[in-house]
């Protein structure tokens, strides 16, 4: 499968160049040339399909003949390595929770995903590739734990000291091996912008390979498309208009939802639940889009003011208004009343959400007042163990530490303290 970037300026590449090169040279993202529906037959029957094969069917078209069957069917499978329950919350209301892996964040997939596509495409290379990604917490475990010895793959991951939780702070800098941590005094966006220096810096990319493993890389963005299949997959009613809202920030995992819906995948509607970030529900009242800076919230995992994949999503609907606003409702929710939902789950339905599900349930909520028939599901895309800061005194309980996060929690941390970009690029050069 070729892949074009969205600018339009740079060539048509293959699916392992737009692995590697994770944005087009023109700066665009990539997006598939061509999307073809899977079979009815295969729909319709889904429920007889192992989660393994469901996702090979999902996938291969965007891949072709790049990774042999055989291999892709390995990757899946490590990829794939938990559950995807959907949980019964209250009545036509359910959860499909994203945080059985290894980082307890819907993240796991992509970056495992990625890692072994590249870990594949490296297989032969007598050069490493370095993996520079800049995290504001989540994405920072994904990649580190999804590319733990990966072959002829060295991670840096970059995160602003103080500004993630504990939890996030252990998961990125205690694995070691091809891991490392840099611990930057500053903001994410002062990690996100030595990043960006860092893909422009000529002299450094004549001396090393550097690769990007946030979230618009095709091979993070395409298999989130298999949340969907899997939700619908353990529906026992699929007559019933299907709704899903998905918690969104850079709006890849609801891309990837609307792109399962392309293949034939019969979702009603989309709704993408959201923070006081608000780019995404003004667009849709006023057709306008004017990014904004980010606003800081409790789901902060969604505080994004610019969401880098909605031009994905509108490429999806041919820049068609109407049609998209047919698909996609979007709604923002203040953190107090993310808290208010959170305590509404607890002593409701006896279910401990995280700040970002929380948000993604008081979606449905406002969407069913005005829908009624029909069955929504929400995304839980983190366990609410990563936010327990937020959590804990909401819900006035205290949260046990599944065995993920006992492995990491009382290991010791190691990483390099770095204040500006000549620091970064003289640990890149000396590592
Ligand atoms: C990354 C993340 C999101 C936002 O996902 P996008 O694909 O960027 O929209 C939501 N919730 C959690 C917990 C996340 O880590």
């Amino acid at each position: 499968m070729n892949y074009y970037s969205l600018h339009k300026k740079a060539s048509n590449v293959s699916f392992k160049e737009a692995v590697i090169r994770g944005l087009a040279p023109d700066k665009g993202l990539y997006f598939p040339e061509s999307i073809t529906p899977l079979s009815n037959e295969f729909i319709t029957n889904i429920s007889s399909y192992s989660n393994e094969a469901i996702a090979l069917q999902a996938i291969q078209q965007f891949i072709g003949d790049e990774i042999p069957k055989p291999v892709l069917l390995e990757i899946i499978k490590e990829t794939l390595c938990f559950d995807f329950p959907v949980v019964d919350i209250e009545n036509e209301i359910k959860t499909l929770e994203l945080f059985h892996g290894p980082t307890m964040a819907f993240k796991d997939v992509g970056a495992r995903f990625m890692a072994r596509c590249l870990g594949y495409f490296n297989r032969n290379n007598q050069e490493e590739v370095t993996v520079l990604v800049a995290t504001s917490g989540d994405t920072g475990g994904a990649v580190a734990s999804g590319f733990l010895g990966v072959k002829n793959v060295n991670v840096v991951i970059l995160y602003p000291s103080k500004k993630v939780s504990e939890v996030q702070e252990k998961q990125l800098t205690t694995l070691g091996r091809n891991i490392k941590a840099l611990e930057v005094s500053g903001t994410f966006d002062d990690c996100q912008k030595m990043v960006k220096n860092a893909f422009l810096d000529e002299s450094l990319l004549s001396k090393m390979q550097l690769t990007s493993a946030n979230s618009i890389n095709i091979a993070r963005w395409l298999p989130q498309m298999f949340y969907f299949f899997f939700a619908y997959k353990q529906l026992t009613n699929k007559n019933k208009k299907v709704v899903f809202s998905v918690p969104s920030g850079n709006y890849g995992n609801i891309c990837a939802g609307m792109l399962a819906k392309k293949l034939g995948l019969p979702i009603h509607q989309f709704i993408a639940s959201t923070n006081a970030n608000d780019v995404i529900p003004e667009f849709l009242a006023t057709q306008e889009y004017r990014p904004k800076p980010s606003v800081q919230t409790i789901s902060n995992a969604m505080d994004v003011g610019d969401p880098s994949n909605f031009i994905r999503i509108q490429q999806l609907y041919d820049n068609k208004f109407d049609a998209l606003k047919n698909d996609l409702h979007s709604y923002s929710y203040t953190d107090y009343q993310t808290r208010e939902a959170m305590l509404h789950l607890y002593k409701n339905c006896n279910y401990i959400a995280d700040p970002h599900g929380a948000v993604g349930y008081l979606g449905i909520k406002t969407y069913q007042e005005e829908n009624p028939d029909t069955q929504c599901i929400f995304l839980e895309t983190a366990h609410p163990v990563k936010f327990l800061d937020v959590v804990e005194p909401v819900i006035h309980k205290s949260i046990e530490y599944p065995p993920q996060i006992k492995a990491v929690i009382d290991k010791k941390k190691q990483a390099s303290p770095i204040e500006n970009y000549e620091q970064l690029k003289s640990f890149l050069l000396s590592n």
